[in-house]
């Protein structure tokens, strides 16, 4: 059995994480990790944040405090974040010398195969500080979309917009001051050197790729494919090893894949690895398999861009699932830090218990299209769907506590084994969906709350209760917790009897 490697590329270390991150890649790849751990499957997950975007400078600016203390308090809140709704990655990447060295490293390597070219590029350039407009230093028109933003990943339509490609280009730091366009010598991965491989690549992948990312992809392989750029003429990140480009950088949104060897070989040193460098786990002979977890505005770099440094270098094995997941609002309107809104994991979970925060971001996530949380939505959901049943269900269960054991009849495991199936093909990483997971979950449980136990069937309803929390126990960490000595699920149920033990309660959201 492959081992699969979890990942969930990191945000932008400018600020904690809101519910739409939450809701998107963070709490699929912990439950996805989670369940397959419980079935035995060897499973690293891996997250981080990152460090290099000039998003980082941009945003420091507006809040007047320098761009290397916002990097490190940001990646502390979300560290919290995370924890406070129980989102546990084995590996959590940070800014160090050794993140560096893992970067430069790859960079090496992938300069030694030859592929990368040095290109005269233009930039918009501001002539009266001198300096290039890459990314978040610019905004404008999208050439594809039209949407107003930043060069780089367009969040709107997905396309990678070179920095001078966007319409009417100025400065974000400076507006009114001129820009004009500078060409200047980088070094590129020409992706339409990689097309071939690439075109081959996502039609293996057609099968399980989400709507969006493939009408992107689609969309992507069907222009000409841009020249990438891996170093750039400014100075806010990783100094680029190569003479012929003193004094620049390497692309923050190139260092993608060296990002992810970093954070899978994080994961596994955690959980007591040794390893001889950090790419060793991506060798294709390594017996891995590579999952992502990202919104779909992610997908050119990681996807695309990843895909083809890999093939560039050879000898790796390449992302085998891509989970997507698009935007997610809050009151229809997009997450923001506006007053007397709820936006953080750890605002939330300071009020509601995670178990009901888990289930509602997994209940509404937007796995294929945009979604939408509301306070009052959540308590009704949680409250209609969750708690009270369960509530029923633990009572009902407490009536035969200290009258076992109990018979468990076929009929019951037959039962029991058609759960664990629906469970299974929710959470499967081909498949996986988190509103797949909290249907599932509240269909199954409408379903014991409807059992009208007797003694003949109470030990076959005490069996399915505790199968159910098993399989439930990936999005209902606290509850399993307090619940099961072990989470395990089992691959085909075979109990004959059972022993009904007092099971904890669920607690209203209460506000
Ligand atoms: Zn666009």
């Amino acid at each position: 059995m492959k081992r699969t490697l979890v990942i969930a590329p990191g945000p932008t270390a400018n600020g904690d994480l809101h519910l739409g991150h939450l809701a998107g890649p963070f709490l699929a790849a912990d439950v996805c990790t989670r369940y397959a751990r419980s079935t035995g499957q060897d499973v690293l997950f891996g997250t981080g944040v990152h460090f290099t975007q000039n998003y980082i400078v941009t945003t420091a600016r507006r809040l007047g405090v320098p761009p290397e203390e916002l990097r490190v308090r940001s990646a502390a809140q979300v560290e919290d974040t995370l924890a406070a709704v129980g989102i546990d990655p084995d590996g959590f990447v940070r800014f160090d010398d050794r993140y560096v060295k893992t970067v430069r490293h790859f960079f090496e390597r992938l300069h030694g195969t030859g592929k990368l070219r040095l290109r005269a590029v233009k930039f918009p350039y501001a002539p009266h500080t001198g300096a290039y407009l890459t990314d978040a230093y610019v905004r404008g028109g999208c050439p594809v979309c039209l949407a107003e933003g930043c060069a780089g990943l367009c969040e709107n339509c997905g396309h990678w917009i070179a920095s001078a490609d966007l319409i009417a280009p100025r400065s974000t730091l400076d507006p009114d001051g001129p820009v004009e366009l500078r060409e200047q010598q980088v070094l590129v991965l020409p992706l339409e050197e990689h097309r071939e491989a690439l075109v081959e690549y996502f039609a293996g992948r057609a099968a399980t790729m989400r709507p969006r990312l493939a009408q992107m992809i689609e969309e992507i392989l069907s222009r000409p494919l841009p020249d990438y750029p891996v170093t750039l003429p400014i100075s806010w990140g990783i100094p680029a090893p190569f003479p012929e480009v003193a004094g620049q950088v390497i692309y923050a949104d190139a260092e993608t894949i060296a990002w992810s060897m970093h954070c899978t070989a994080l994961a596994a040193e955690r959980r007591g690895a040794v390893l001889g460098a950090d790419d060793e786990l991506w060798f294709s002979d390594a017996g891995t398999q590579v999952a992502y977890f990202f919104g779909s505005d992610a997908g050119f770099a990681f996807a695309v861009v990843g895909a083809a440094m890999l093939l560039a270098l050879g000898g790796y094995t390449l992302p085998e699932h891509f989970v997507t997941n698009e935007f997610y609002e809050l009151d229809h309107d997009k997450f923001s830090t506006s007053r007397g809104h709820v936006v953080t994991g750890r605002e939330l979970a300071a009020e509601v218990p995670r178990d009901l925060v888990r289930f509602y971001l997994a209940a509404t996530g937007p796995d294929f299209q945009r979604t939408n949380f509301n306070r009052a939505a959540l308590e009704h959901v949680t409250g209609t769907r969750l708690v009270r049943p369960w509530n029923r269900v633990v009572d009902k269960v407490a009536a035969w506590t200290g009258r076992g054991p109990l018979p468990v009849s076929e009929r019951s495991r037959a039962a029991a084994g058609l759960m664990l199936e629906r469970f299974a093909a929710a959470y499967d990483v081909r498949r996986f969906s988190l509103t797949a997971v909290a249907f599932t979950l509240s269909e199954q449980l409408a379903r014991l709350d409807r059992w009208e136990v007797g003694p003949g069937d109470a030990g076959d309803f005490c069996h399915e209760v505790e199968v159910f929390l098993r399989c439930a126990a990936p999005v209902l960490i606290d509850l399993a917790g307090q619940a099961l000595p072990e989470r395990t699920v089992p691959a085909r149920p075979d109990t004959v009897q059972v022993t009904p033990v007092r099971l904890p309660r669920l607690a209203e959201t209460g506000s």
